[in-house]
């Protein structure tokens, strides 16, 4: 297997993907959007190239978060997949928990702490950003 290439899907699997290469960012994002389009309290993220994305089974839906914001998800069962900034066009974030081996790609920093919730302690050691770190999923 191809340790480069890595596929995905959603909860109910009508959405799969493949995404190929290295990860330039691996995130949590503790963004208010992020909290709510997956309704969690962080979303994991992979930064890829987004000519190395494509969906290789169904169709994925999509909802503009904000205005330069387009999120994924799978339309079945509101899996959240993927999220494109209109800043970073070549660009995709996929989401890591989606990955069908997520324990490969481990986050390594926390972004857009300032909206983290305040039950939630960070406690890895890992670097933490205010808001977003130049490349990373956030409002
Ligand atoms: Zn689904
Ligand atoms: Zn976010």
């Amino acid at each position: 297997m191809d340790p480069a290439r890595n596929t995905g899907r959603c909860l109910c699997g009508s959405v799969r993907y493949e995404v190929s290469g290295p990860a330039a960012s691996l995130c949590y994002c503790h963004c208010d959007s992020c909290r709510r389009a997956a309704g969690a309290p962080m979303v994991a993220w992979g930064t890829f190239a987004r000519s190395a994305f494509r969906v290789t089974r169904g169709q994925l839906s999509e909802h503009r978060s904000s205005a330069p914001v387009l999120r994924g998800f799978c339309a079945s069962c509101g899996g959240a997949l993927t999220y494109q900034h209109d800043a970073r066009p070549t660009e995709i974030d996929v989401t890591l928990a989606s990955l069908d081996a997520p324990a490969a790609l481990a986050p390594r920093m926390h972004v857009w702490v300032a909206e983290k919730l305040p039950w939630l302690v960070i406690s890895d050691g890992l670097p933490q950003f205010t808001a977003s770190s130049g490349a990373a999923a956030g409002p």
